[in-house]
């Protein structure tokens, strides 16, 4: 009657000096981060546009379009938070979420801990549903060569009992 609903992101922004790295609510140490509109967390983007995508909701320029100047070096987190309302909003919960983060350098690894923490924590679910993965580009084009991060999403979610 209800199958589950499964839904993909994607996103990427440009590394350029003097900028911060965010990636999935962690500042990551780094000689330059993301140019973006707002905190540039592709992390976080990529979750956002996963879950709506599931919902069959628009995606995540349409509720917070960069043109706005709300958004302007906003705190990513406020859109994750968002998205976790709709899905609550709909009668759905997550029912596991992957994340795969291309990254030339620095390494994820010591960091993947603290993002899965990040997202079951504003998506309402345990830790063991949220998988991060970081891979590199091998040091081919824009990304492996350092001036671009990208990370995609792929989420199911499954009606809440109640629902
Ligand atoms: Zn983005």
């Amino acid at each position: 009657m209800n199958p589950p609903r499964i839904g993909h992101g994607f996103d990427l922004h440009r590394l350029e000096a003097g900028r911060r790295l965010i990636v999935g609510g962690v500042h990551i140490e780094h000689d330059r981060g993301c140019v973006a509109h707002s905190d540039g967390d592709v992390v976080y983007h990529a979750v956002v546009d996963a879950v709506l995508g599931a919902l069959g909701q628009d995606d995540i320029g349409q509720l917070f379009p960069d043109n706005d100047a709300k958004w302007k070096d906003a705190d990513s987190r406020v859109f994750v938070e968002e998205a976790a309302w709709r899905m609550k909003a709909a009668g759905y919960a997550i029912g596991n979420l992957d994340v795969t983060v291309i990254l030339q350098r620095p390494k994820l690894s010591p960091h993947k801990a603290a993002v899965r923490a990040n997202l079951a924590r504003l998506l309402g679910c345990e830790i063991s549903q949220v998988n991060v993965k970081g891979k590199t580009h091998e040091k081919v084009d824009a990304i492996g060569e350092g001036n671009a991060i990208a990370c995609h999403v792929v989420v199911l979610l499954v009606r809440t009992a109640s629902q």
